[in-house]
Order: structure tokens, then sequence, then C-alpha cells
């Protein structure tokens, strides 16, 4: 098998078909399989799917997800199921154009020393002024607080070969950050500039909230240097209470007792009380992550899948 495609699908009952089209016209001439994965959608998307799949039995295999588990769920579950020297994850919402992946194969037949390809949208020509900033700022920072190198704006539509599939297999981790896992399995990467097309119908599934969550996570997953905050402002904080301590004492002996200063002691107050706050919530943020992962749970439950040979239809 030449190339494996994993498409995660959530709600997309209006690109099912288009996507399956686009990709059997651009790989009609490999031996391709199609992974679909179906996240819990509310809507038709599994009937869809299921017809695509009688359609195309010698190319479609579907997981059907029990309930929604999120892409980088869908990611996962579609690299443990693929089995090709090429596979590929693109969205199913025809925003990653499936000709590219022509390039990306390309690519790889000629370039031995290369792993993967990423493509990255660099000019993010359909994003709002605020999302940009917002998003770059987010590389910025990741990159400063992460030891795991993130290349601004790669997307997860991208390409391994079969060493790099084995290599994410082996990260066990519940909550996963793909972008995140991507970089830190490490391989030579080739970053190809490509165009981010309008959704052919549907809407997102991210909005600010969940982007700012996604970000968040991100950032708590690939970084332990929030917790270090605690430490450094602790310690500066003792050092000046310390030296004001003595001034105050020196300033004591000589002036005498002096009793104003209740603003500014409330102040102070507050202040400490609310670092304190910061510190045991970063703390809480990481404890509960080791909670949730130390629980062991799977990753996603499939509750069935079609064109597979443990097939439960
Ligand atoms: N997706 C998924 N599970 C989710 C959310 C999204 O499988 O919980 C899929 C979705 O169907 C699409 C891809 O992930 O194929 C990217 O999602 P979306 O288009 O909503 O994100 P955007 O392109 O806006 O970043
Ligand atoms: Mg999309």
């Amino acid at each position: 098998m030449k190339l494996n495609v994993i498409i995660p699908m959530y709600n997309e009952e209006g690109n099912a078909l288009l996507m399956h089209k686009a990709l059997t016209d651009t790989l009609k001439d490999l031996k391709y399989e199609l992974i679909f994965i179906n996240d819990g959608s509310k809507d038709k998307t599994y009937e869809m799917l299921k017809d695509i799949y009688a359609n195309d039995k010698k190319h479609v295999k579907v997981i059907n997800f029990s309930r929604n588990f999120g892409k980088d769920a869908a990611i996962y579950a579609g690299l443990a199921h693929s089995n090709a020297k090429y596979t590929v994850i693109v969205d199913g919402d025809l925003q990653q154009n499936p000709k590219y992946l022509i390039d990306m194969m390309n690519f790889l037949d000629e370039n031995d020393e290369y792993d993967a390809v990423a493509m990255v949208n660099e000019d993010r020509k359909k994003e709002s002024g605020l999302v940009k900033v917002l998003k770059n700022g987010f590389y910025s920072f990741i990159n400063i607080l992460s030891d795991t190198k993130f290349k601004k704006g790669a997307s997860d539509f991208r390409m391994f070969r079969k060493s790099v599939v084995e290599a994410i297999l082996t990260l066990p981790e519940n909550n996963r950050f793909s972008k995140g896992i991507f970089s830190w399995v490490g391989f030579k990467t080739k970053y190809m500039k490509y165009d981010v097309e309008e959704r052919h119908t549907g809407k997102s599934n991210f909005n600010i909230k969940s982007s700012f969550k996604y970000a968040w996570n991100g950032i708590i997953n690939f970084s332990v240097k929030p917790l270090k905050v605690a430490t450094v402002l602790g310690t500066l904080f003792s050092l000046f209470a310390f030296v004001y301590l003595i001034v105050i004492l020196i300033k004591t002996l000589i002036l005498g007792a002096d009793v104003p200063g209740y603003p500014s002691l409330i102040c102070v107050v507050l202040l400490l009380g609310g670092l304190n706050l910061m510190a045991v919530g970063i703390l809480g943020e990481y404890v509960s992550k080791m909670y949730l992962e130390i629980k062991k749970r799977p990753i996603y439950v499939a509750k069935n899948k079609l064109g597979f040979d443990d097939d439960i239809l």
C-alpha cells in the first residue's frame, strides 16, 4: 500500500461525498486507502460514510466513534489503523485541497533524507487581523516556554513515512496535542506552503474560546515552565520583603514607630494572596492533567468499524 489518508470528520454530512470524490480523482492511479473517522457526529455523516463505503469498498474504511472524542483522538485512531508507506492527515471539509497530496508524496519519493512533510499556512489570508495576532502570539509564547519547537502556521495537514507514524503511536498520552507530538518525535520535516480554502459547507468547530483552551492545553502539555512562576515570583518577593524589613527596622530604631501605612499593607496582602492563588491554580492544572492521565482511559472508543477484518456491522 502506497498511501493511507486519514480524514477526521465531525458533522461533515455536506462534505463527505465531495471529499471522497476529490480524493478519488486525485489518487486514482495509486494504491491507496481512505480511513474516515466519524468523531461522534450529530448529523448524517455516518450514514454518508456508510454509503461511500458500500460504493467503494476497495478504497474506503470507516471508524465510527461512540461519541465525540475530538480531532486529536480521531487522528490517533487513524494512525493506529494505517499500514502504508506514507500516511497523510487531511481535514474533511475541503479546506486542505487533496491536490497537495501529490506534491507531498513526490517530495518524499525524491528526498530520502526527509521523513515528513507538513503544510504551512503562512499568509493566513482567510483569517482576521485579531486571529492572526493571537495565533502568532501563541506560537511565540509556546516557543519561549517549551523545549519542543513549533513552526508558525504549520497545520495538522501532514504526510509521514511509516517510521514517523510508529514513533507517534509510542506516545500513549490521553490528552493529545498532536502538533506538539509531531514536533516532539523529531524526524526531518519539510515545511511546504499551501493556501487554505474556504470550508465547503458547515461551520468550523473552533471558536475563540475553544482555541484558547486548545492553546492553553498545548502549553500545559509541552512545558513545565509555568510551574516555575511560583518559585521565581516567591523568591523575588521574599527577597524584597527581607530587604524592606531591614529598612523598616533601621528606620524604626532611628525615627521611632511609624503607625500609618494601612493602604499599602492591604495592597501587599492582596497582591501576595493573588499570587499564592495563581501558583496553586497552575499547580492544579498540572495535577488535574496527571489525574486524567493516570486513569489510563483509552484515547477513543469505536462503536463499530467498516472495512477492517474485525468488522462489526
Ligand atoms: N473535527 C473532528 N472532531 C472534532 C472537531 C473537528 O474530527 O471534535 C474535524 C472536522 O470535521 C474537520 C477537521 O477536524 O475535518 C478540522 O476541523 P474544523 O474544520 O472545524 O477546524 P478549522 O479548519 O476551522 O481549524
Ligand atoms: Mg476546517
